[in-house]
C-alpha cells in the first residue's frame, strides 16, 4: 500500500481500514482544511504526537495541490523513518504522511529567519558563510513577494542634514552598488537618478542640503542628477542570495517561545538564533524596553 506516490481518497479509507486491522492506530492531522468524512482530527502539535503509541499512523491532510507538493521535501527532512503521500481526488487532494511518533525529528537550526524579502535573504546570504543550517521561512509562495516585489527597487542617495540614519544609508547604498556590480552584474543598472522636487517647499529644502551632499550630483533641468543611482531586479537578486540557503514557504509564524537555549516556532521548528526580517509586520516582535515601528513597507 505505500509503494505509491498518489492515493485517492477510497484508496485512503481502504488503507486505513487495512492498517487499524493489522493493530495500528490512524490519526489524522488537521493542518488546514475540513476534516476527510467523519473521521476526527487533532490539530498538528508534535510534543503531543510524540507520546502517542509506537503503533500510530498519522495522516497529515493539508492544502491544494501545488502547496502541498512544495511541502514535500520539508516533511520529508522533518520526519524520519517517513513515507510520504500524495492523495486526491479532484479538490480532494492533500498529503498523507504516514509516520510513527517517536521519528518525530524536531531538527535544529542555526538559524532561522522569518521573511523572505531583500532584508531575510541578505542576512541569509552573508550567515550562510558561516553556517550551512539556516532556514528562510515565508507564508507567501516565494520570495520578494512584500515589499520587495513591490518596490522600484531604485538605489538612491537620502538627501538630507547629517545623522546616523543618513550615514547608514550612504554606506549601505556604496556597499550594495559594489556588491551588486561585482556579484551579479546583470540585475543593476546603474544608470544614475534625477531627483526632482515635487513643489516649491522641497526645492527650498534641497537647497539646505547642498552643503550635505554624500555624492556629486550635476543640476538638470528640474531636478539633480546623481550618477551613484541605480535601479535593480529585486526578485532575481533575492533569489541570487538565498541560492544555498534551505526555504520552506506558505508556512506563516504565528507564535515563537523561548526555552533555555532555543527559540521554538509554532511548536514544531527549533533554532539557536531566531531572526525576525517580517518588514512592516511587526507583529512577532515583543520588544518591551523600545518602541518599534515599521518605517517603510508594504501597505
Ligand atoms: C510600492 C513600494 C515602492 C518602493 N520603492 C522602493 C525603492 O525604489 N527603493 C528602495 O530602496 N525601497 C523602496 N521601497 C521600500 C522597500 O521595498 C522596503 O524597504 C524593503 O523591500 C523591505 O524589505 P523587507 O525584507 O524588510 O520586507 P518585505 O519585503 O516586506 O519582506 C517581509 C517578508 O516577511 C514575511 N512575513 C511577515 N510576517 C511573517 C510571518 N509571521 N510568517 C512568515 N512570513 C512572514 C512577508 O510575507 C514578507 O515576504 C518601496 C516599497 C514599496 C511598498
Amino acid at each position: 500500500m505505500f509503494e505509491k506516490d498518489e492515493w485517492t481518497q477510497k484508496e485512503f479509507y481502504k488503507y486505513k481500514n487495512e492498517l487499524e486491522k493489522e493493530g495500528a492506530k490512524v490519526v489524522l492531522v488537521d493542518t488546514i482544511l475540513k476534516p476527510l468524512g467523519n473521521m476526527k482530527t487533532i490539530t498538528y502539535n508534535p510534543y503531543e504526537m510524540a507520546n502517542m503509541p509506537e503503533n500510530t499512523v498519522f495522516v497529515f491532510y493539508c492544502d491544494t495541490g501545488k502547496t502541498t507538493k512544495e511541502r514535500l521535501p520539508f516533511y520529508r527532512k522533518n520526519f524520519l523513518n517517513t513515507d510520504v503521500f500524495l492523495y486526491g481526488e479532484e479538490e480532494d487532494i492533500g498529503v498523507l504522511i504516514i509516520n510513527h511518533p517517536k521519528s518525530i525529528n524536531m531538527k535544529t537550526y542555526d538559524y532561522i529567519i522569518v521573511g523572505a524579502g531583500i532584508a531575510g535573504c541578505s542576512t541569509a546570504y552573508f550567515l550562510s558563510k558561516y553556517t550551512d543550517s539556516i532556514l528562510l521561512i515565508d507564508r507567501n509562495s516565494d520570495l520578494a513577494q512584500g515589499a520587495s516585489g513591490a518596490a522600484g527597487a531604485f538605489l538612491s542617495p537620502l538627501l538630507g542634514k547629517p545623522n546616523k540614519f543618513k550615514d547608514l544609508v550612504t554606506k549601505a547604498l556604496n556597499f550594495s552598488t559594489d556588491f551588486y556590480l561585482n556579484n551579479i552584474p546583470k540585475e543593476i543598472t546603474n544608470c544614475g537618478v534625477v531627483r526632482i522636487p515635487k513643489n516649491k517647499e522641497d526645492a527650498q529644502k534641497f537647497e539646505t542640503y547642498k552643503p550635505y551632499m554624500d555624492f556629486p550630483y550635476e543640476k538638470m533641468e528640474d531636478g539633480y542628477y546623481f550618477k551613484i543611482g541605480s535601479q535593480v531586479n529585486s526578485y532575481n537578486i533575492c533569489s541570487y542570495l538565498a541560492d544555498k540557503v534551505e526555504k520552506l514557504f506558505d508556512y506563516e509564524v504565528l507564535a515563537t517561545e523561548q526555552n533555555s537555549d532555543f527559540r521554538i516556532i509554532n511548536g514544531e521548528l527549533k533554532a539557536k538564533n531566531l531572526i525576525l526580517t517580517t518588514g512592516a509586520d511587526i507583529s512577532l516582535i515583543k520588544e518591551k524596553y523600545f518602541n518599534i515601528r515599521a518605517v517603510w513597507g508594504q501597505k
